[in-house]
């Protein structure tokens, strides 16, 4: 850790690439696209060789275990293909931009914990804690955008941080099958050889998404004899996929049962509660920077029509915030429904929650929600606030306790009595029921 900032990584080392690795004289080659950033050739001598040249050498080191007395920094692109094609190329840098590519963002700080990963989390964290010598693998699963590669980074951030000499190794599996395949394509000795001393001299290794090397069998069958050399050496493996072993149809026995010897955790689909403190946790982090507010309303609008998972949460809020700063208009609901459009089908089937309740009832009745949960005794307010205490009973099930707590923190009595008057009214009033009718259609078109 050299206390960089997330935006000088950005804009320093991001755009860098590897070229190629002079191994008799331990020099690195790597391309900097000034057209790209914005800088001219000078700039690379002031500024970047004086303060990233050190942090980069040693980094390096500590990744990878190699020793690179010397960086050289070109503007010259073709020298890519050049070292590409020639038997110099040294295949294991491929892998110090998957190293360097351990998203600064994805931490165990930023990993909201919530019902839906709470297990997964305490497990990655315990192995972060103490890698080799509890679950070994540990393996990772659930759907897409649900967070398995947010904690495998966490995993290796926090590693790497307890312990900078750790070998911490991250790839996902389609590199470690293309970087075997071109070993193979290779032809000789050597480039297996490296390949293999590559994977077998780490402390740690994460594989995200292993469900690609199914079905390959020479990727299977190497990847088999590297899971057994780390583990027989008691070197951490962590393994993510988007289902459990036993489900993985194409995946070798062998493998199945040695992948279910360490600890396998689930991720499932976030609930209510959990989507709304991952968009607050957003919110709270990016507003600084960006310069956004969002209101609960809004915020509400978005966990409750956005459910599939946390990718497309965020893509939510990206679109929202993105829409406002370009029109130069408020956050307001609305826009969030405008930014939000293709997103949100017609069709697609909500979660009818507390807060969409009071929203839906609010929205009709054409006051604030502020007011339901305010102490307003006019007839306008109260009986809106009924109805929604009413509706929480009977189209959710959650308790009266917490209706009261939403309700601007109302006694529980209080929410019974709202709730008993609502449902005796229905029976004699027309208007009310019909009125009920409308909201709940509201609610739940289908
Ligand atoms: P997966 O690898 O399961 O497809 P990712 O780890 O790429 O999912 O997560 C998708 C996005 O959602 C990432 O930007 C990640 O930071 C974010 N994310 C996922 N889970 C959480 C969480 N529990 N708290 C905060 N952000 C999360
Ligand atoms: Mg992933």
């Amino acid at each position: 850790e050299f206390g960089f900032s997330p935006i000088s990584i950005n804009t320093w080392i991001k755009p860098l690439q590897v070229q190629r690795y002079d191994s008799d004289e331990g020099t690195l080659f790597i391309y900097v696209p000034i057209d790209e950033m914005g800088i001219n050739e000078d700039f690379i001598n002031s500024y970047i060789n004086k303060k990233f040249t050190t942090p980069l050498r040693s980094t390096i080191a500590e990744l990878t275990g190699l020793d690179c007395t010397k960086i050289v920094y070109t503007v010259e692109q073709n020298v890519v293909k050049e070292a590409d094609s020639s038997s110099n190329t040294d295949n294991s840098f491929n892998n110090i931009l998957e190293k360097a590519n351990l998203n600064p963002e994805y931490t165990f700080e930023n990993f909201v914990v919530g019902s839906n990963n709470k297990f997964a989390h305490a497990a990655s964290l315990a192995v972060a804690e103490s890698p080799g010598e509890i679950y070994n693998p540990l393996f990772l699963y659930g759907g897409v955008g649900l967070g398995k590669t947010h904690l495998m980074h966490s995993i290796a951030h926090f590693i790497l941080e307890n312990n900078p000499q750790t070998r911490v190794l991250y790839v996902t599996s389609e590199s470690f099958t293309n970087e075997l395949i071109e070993a193979i394509r290779n032809g000789n000795n050597t480039a297996m050889t490296k390949f293999r001393e590559k994977y077998r001299n780490i402390d740690v290794l994460l594989i995200d998404d292993i469900q690609f090397i199914i079905g390959k069998e020479s990727t299977q069958e190497e990847f088999f004899h590297t899971f057994n050399d780390l583990h027989g050496a008691k070197k951490q493996i962590i393994i993510s996929s988007d289902k459990p072993p036993k489900e993985i149809a194409t995946l070798e026995g062998r493998l199945k049962s040695r992948f279910e010897w360490g600890l396998i955790a689930d991720i499932s689909s976030p609930d209510y509660e959990t989507r709304m403190a991952i968009l607050r946790k957003k919110e709270e982090r990016d507003s600084k920077e960006k310069g956004y507010h969002l209101d609960d309303e809004v915020i509400q609008y978005i966990a409750t029509n956005i459910k599939s998972n946390i990718r497309e949460l965020e893509g939510a809020l990206n679109r929202i915030t993105a829409m406002s700063s370009l029109e130069h208009r408020e956050i307001t609901v609305e826009l969030a429904q405008e930014a939000l459009k293709d997103m949100i089908s017609p069709n697609a089937k909500r979660e009818i929650t507390p807060d969409l309740i009071l929203l839906t009832v609010a929205e009709h009745f054409h006051i604030k929600t502020d007011d339901i949960k305010g102490s307003k005794r006019s007839a306008d307010i109260v009986i809106p606030r009924q109805i929604a205490m009413y509706l929480c009973r009977e189209m959710t099930s959650t308790p009266l306790k917490a209706i009261g707590k939403l309700m601007g923190n109302r006694d529980h009595t209080t929410v019974l009595h709202g709730v008993e008057k609502i449902s005796k009214e229905i029976e004699t009033s027309d208007d009310l029921k019909n009125t009920i009718d409308i909201i709940k259609k509201k609610l739940n078109p289908n």
